[in-house]
């Protein structure tokens, strides 16, 4: 079983001729409202992998939280341990997107930013319980460390949005999914990828390099896992869907490298498709997507 400790947020997505300067209104074209926030979008690639999931999080007592909850539990993800905020509304996301497809985005954490030590002590059966721990940095750092320290399982940090961490949390992850710029602000610098890896912690990291792939970097061992050559048109979530992915791989067993090409193809699959949430693949579509002619690799 996976546990996510994270966040839920709604997306509100607008299409806009160009993004507005300060003052200035600019219409749009229709709106979207998408199910996102990192949390809830690794805990649904995870359980569209066929894993077991339950979040640990908060949403607000408002029409966006109700939706949020609906999107989760439509997928099978457990919501027990999902907290319902009276003085704060859900997080959400705006954000708009110009003719060049640049995205401009505005977070307002909202019920995110109350999870507290005390409500992740309060799954802490659950936490304990759980074979993988999969944690981002969208909530309250002290609830991550929380949830670090609680689990028995292992425990897979994404640190993303990028953050300077301290160092006694990087020392117990067992294993962090850091993107190229989180791992050059992490290790700070830039440079060669596992070189910077090694830097940063002895232990495993899984540096996710966009179109590229990503490489694995476990002690001394360093492996690459080529990128699969896809159109993407939307990579929102790209990052997610690998977490997600990976973070079901090791629950069912698969070392880091295997689970890391699994989730390589999972990303991939889900940049040819718009959207957070709606993005990403299930299981059987990845079994499809790794057996299709012309793909390379496999799982
Ligand atoms: P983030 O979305 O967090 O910035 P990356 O850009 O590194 O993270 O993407 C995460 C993963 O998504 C990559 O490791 C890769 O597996 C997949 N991916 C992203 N962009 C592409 C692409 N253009 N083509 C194929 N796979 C991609």
């Amino acid at each position: 079983m996976i546990v996510v400790v994270g966040s839920l947020n709604v997306d509100i997505v607008v299409p806009v001729p160009h993004h507005p300067r300060p003052g200035e209104t600019v219409l749009g074209g229709d709106h979207a409202r998408h199910p996102g926030g990192k949390g809830a979008n690794q805990a649904v690639a995870a359980v569209l992998m066929g894993a077991l999931v339950a979040m640990v999080g908060r949403v607000g007592d408002d029409d966006e939280g109700e939706f949020l909850l609906g999107a989760l539990e439509g997928t099978g993800v457990a919501i027990d341990d999902v907290l319902v905020s009276r003085d704060a509304p859900s997080g959400i996301a705006l954000i708009t997107v110009d003719a060049e497809g640049e995205n401009a985005i505005v977070v307002s954490p909202g019920a995110n930013a109350r999870l507290t030590v005390s409500d992740v002590e309060g799954a802490a059966g659950l936490i304990e319980r759980a074979e993988v721990v999969l944690l981002q940095l969208e909530v309250p750092l002290a609830a991550v460390e929380r949830a670090v320290q609680l689990a028995r399982g292992t425990v897979i940090l994404n640190p993303a949005p990028a953050a300077q961490l301290p160092g006694a949390l990087l020392d117990e992850v067992d294993v962090l999914v850091p993107n190229r710029g989180e791992l050059e602000l992490l290790s700070g610098g830039g440079g060669d990828v596992v070189a910077s890896a090694r830097r940063l912690r002895p232990g495993q990291v899984v540096v996710t390099l966009g179109a590229r792939g990503a490489v694995v970097v476990s002690g001394d061992a360093a492996e690459e896992v080529p990128g699969h050559a896809v159109e993407a048109v939307d990579t929102t979530a790209a990052g997610d869907c690998f977490c997600g992915a990976l973070a079901a791989g090791l629950d069912e067993g698969l070392g880091l490298a295997a689970a890391a090409r699994r989730a390589n193809a999972a990303a991939a699959l889900s940049t040819t498709r718009r959207g957070a949430q709606p993005s990403l693949p299930t299981r059987v579509e990845l079994d499809s997507f790794n057996m299709s002619p012309g793909e390379r690799g496999s799982c």
